[in-house]
């Protein structure tokens, strides 16, 4: 039995691509020498899986910033205001993500979305009426050479047609169907390259396979691929699904032909019971998804041996795989220094689960597995208690009733009374919360964690970024301020760190976007509050100013959405447990004095499941309720505001009224205004701050373009509910871009304002 790997993390153990690259745009490094880090990387990563034994090496996997972006510029799918900047490859490959602004002109990146249920976010794909789909890169090639060079065999992978197409945006009057010969005849030529490098198996990944699929799709997908595959020559071609099973099209997809199936036994609820429903054609190899590709446990050496036991009885070729790209995943527990053995042993990331499907292969290989010394070890792991218990959690989740999840009064009267009681002006203009983490401020952090400094001299730095923070803000003329998260690493670890039940890791890094990476805790037990978090700092800054300062919580589902949950209790059980935690957070801002709370739930949105039928019973009817059940308790004065990440909600537009919050703030500037209309339709009655201006690209907004958006959603939305603000945080920027920004949107507010009748 053989192994593969659908694709490995890109960014180095250490991170070392991300800080070439930030190298790069600052121009400290030349292009050439951000290449050889990105081949120093992909030669390493290819040679840690060829030494773990991994028969199926893919290649370009690698990305200097995106896969659907290396994709998009491979079929020539680049908008012409950025070809028009007559940038050589690369530069435009990065304007295209980041935007640009300098001597050549003014250029918007492309927008940014989640990629499906993950927190990796790819950069959207634009198709213009006058775009040319074509074959227009090498970089598959080459990097196919490059391994080859190396005398490692690989198989290249490529987001697939199909997928592709699904997530791009069109944005003129042509649809799918003005393009599907085009494409087809695109991913034919890759083939016919490949073909004539002599490449054994070529990889196509298209997960918007797991997701409902309308009749068009299904012939979308057969059309594309008939095309696709009648060009197919000596190349085999892996057909690789994951994030789910692939329902609505197995029987089609099983009867094409492809030489290999990639299907998702992790996620995939129903992917077991579609292959002993419909068979497995003979001549067809499965590659089995047994190896978790998202989460951190270690694989449950007896799950895995029944299922490819049972998989073995309608499968006559299996090829033991990773449920999805190890992108997911941090890359090894080697470096973790201060986490005990105790803890080690119940982990796998990228690097420990690519000997897991090698002790897979010795184990699946022998007559009796169930003697293999690799298996006996491996279920020591499994017998006896894991995860840490806190009866006193288990009680009060036990204790909860259905009114406390509701806050009273409801929000038509609360908005009243808040009214009255903030007295804040129309269009009230305000920020998401973090400022600038510029090196001083991780440097006071992490010279704290080093114990190089005291508490008293790293709170006293903290606070000194508070006192500067609220000075700018009022300097600028904001109306609610915020304290600025000097103290915070990452919205979600630094809360981790402050509760009960989580464990870390020092270089558990997870790319997010670009050069952004996370180190995502691992919840380990019941979660517990023993002590405030965020009071001092946060009493503090409004001791500083007669403005509001807002309270800065991160919410239960965004901690739990971004940690690797564990594997024995629910979501549900889970998410409450941190919404109880949460909730003693914000009665205890409340009692210190503070106003008005803010709860992020900036993930809220990325766990929804892909599947239509399962939003409610597998996901909102605890997500909602978590988030309710934090803000139940505070008095009918108190404003409660939530921020979500991204716009894309306008299919659950209800449940996220039914949060309940007073204000939410969210992403509107990078994705169009589209969400602004259906606020409206549904009578959004919760007031809101749709972003201004794109925070994620270091481009500085101008008054008139901030105004110009304000007009638009004044069009849409009552004024007596409109809130001013970026899109989301501002700890990525610096201050050279984040000062003159918030001077235009304060500007902006101010000019928009005069002309509101009132
Ligand atoms: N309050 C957080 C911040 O400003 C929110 C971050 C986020 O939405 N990702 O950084
Ligand atoms: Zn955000």
């Amino acid at each position: 039995m053989k192994t593969s790997v659908i694709g490995y993390p890109r960014v180095g153990i250490f991170r070392e691509l991300k800080f070439s690259t930030e190298k790069y745009f600052k121009n400290i490094i030349t292009k050439e020498e951000l290449r050889s880090t990105a081949f120093s990387l992909k030669e390493t990563h290819w040679k840690v899986q060829k030494n773990n034994g991994i028969d199926f090496i893919t290649s370009n996997d690698f990305s200097f910033y995106d896969n659907v972006l290396d994709t998009a510029v491979l079929l020539n799918v680049v908008p012409s205001r950025y070809k028009q900047l007559k940038l050589d490859a690369l530069d435009e490959y990065f304007v295209m993500a980041r935007g640009y602004q300098g001597e050549k002109g003014d250029v918007k990146a492309l927008s940014m979305k989640k990629w499906f249920n993950t927190n990796y976010h790819y950069i959207v794909p634009e198709i213009d009426d006058d775009t040319e789909i074509s074959l227009a890169g090498t970089k598959p090639f080459d990097e196919y050479m490059e391994a080859k060079n190396l005398g490692i065999e690989t198989k290249p992978t490529i987001i697939g047609a199909f997928t592709f197409l699904i997530v791009a945006k069109f944005t003129g009057g042509k649809t799918v169907e003005d393009f599907i010969n085009d494409i087809a005849q695109a991913y034919s030529d890759i083939l016919r390259k490949f073909s004539e490098m002599g490449t054994k198996w070529v990889q196509f990944e298209e997960p918007a396979l797991v997701m409902d699929l309308s009749e068009e799709d299904l012939i979308l997908i057969k059309k594309i691929y008939s095309s696709i595959l009648s060009a197919k020559g000596s190349a085999k071609v892996l057909l690789q699904t994951y994030f789910g099973d692939i329902r609505d099209c197995y029987s089609e997809v099983v009867a094409m032909p492809f030489d290999g199936i990639g299907l998702d036994f992790v996620e995939g609820k129903k992917t077991l019971e579609l292959v002993k429903y419909f068979g497995f054609p003979e001549d067809k190899t499965l590659f089995a998804g047994i190896v978790n590709g998202k989460n951190i446990w270690r694989n449950n050496y007896f799950n895995t041996v029944n299922l490819i036991g049972e998989l073995g009885r309608y499968c006559r070729n299996i090829v033991l795989n990773t449920s999805c790209s190890l992108l997911h995943v941090p890359y090894t527990l080697k470096n973790e220094s201060s986490l005990s053995a105790e803890y080690k042993k119940h982990l796998a990331f990228a690097e420990e689960k690519l000997k897991e499907l090698s002790e897979l292969k010795v184990i699946l290989s022998v007559n009796n597995p169930l003697s293999t010394n690799e298996y006996i070890e491996n279920q020591k792991l499994f017998n006896g208690a894991r995860y840490r218990q806190n009866e006193n959690v288990r009680k009060a989740i036990s204790a909860l009733s259905q009114e406390d999840f509701i806050r009273h009064p409801n929000f038509e009267e609360r908005e009243k009374i808040q009214k009255a009681e903030l007295n804040l002006p129309p269009l009230p203009t305000t920020t998401i919360g973090s400022f600038p983490q510029t090196a001083e401020v991780k440097a006071n952090r992490s010279d704290y964690k080093k114990g190089n400094i005291s508490f008293e001299e790293y709170t006293a730095f903290n606070r000194k970024k508070i006192s500067e923070c609220i000075a700018l803000q009022e300097k600028i003329g904001f109306d609610v301020l915020v304290h600025g998260e000097f103290e915070r690493n990452d919205m979600v670890e630094y809360f981790a760190e402050n509760l009960d039940g989580f464990l870390f890791t020092e270089k558990g890094w997870v790319q997010s976007y670009g050069t952004r990476c996370v180190k995502p805790p691992i919840i380990w037990g019941d979660i517990s509050r023993s002590k405030p978090i965020t009071v001092d700092y946060s009493v503090y800054a409004q001791s500083l100013t007669s403005k509001y300062v807002k309270g800065m919580l991160t919410g239960p589902v965004t901690i739990l959405n971004w940690s690797f949950p564990r594997e024995d209790i629910s979501l549900k059980d889970c998410a409450f447990q941190i919404a109880l935690a949460i909730r003693d957070e914000v009665l205890d801002l409340e009692a210190s004095g503070i106003k008005i709370i803010q709860i992020d739930e900036a993930a809220l949105r990325e766990k929804l499941p892909l599947r239509k039928s399962d939003w409610h019973s597998e996901y909102l009817d605890w997500a909602i309720p978590a988030f309710r059940l934090v803000h139940s308790g505070v008095k009918p004065e108190t404003q409660i505001h939530t921020h979500m990440c991204y716009s894309e909600f306008a299919d659950i537009i209800k449940d996220i009224d039914n949060m309940d919050a007073d204000v939410i703030t969210f992403e509107a500037a990078r994705s169009d205004l589209s969400i602004v209309e259906t606020l409206k339709e549904c009578e959004f009655k919760t007031e809101v701050g749709p972003g201004v201006y794109d925070i994620h690209s270091p481009r500085i907004p101008s008054v008139s373009e901030i105004k110009e958006a304000l007009l638009k959603m004044l069009e849409k939305i009552p004024k007596e509910k409109l809130w001013v603000n970026p899109d989301c945080g501002l700890k990525t920027r610096g201050n050279e871009e984040i000062i003159p920004s918030l001077e235009n949107l304060v500007a902006a507010a101010r000019d928009i304002r005069k002309g509101l009748s009132v």
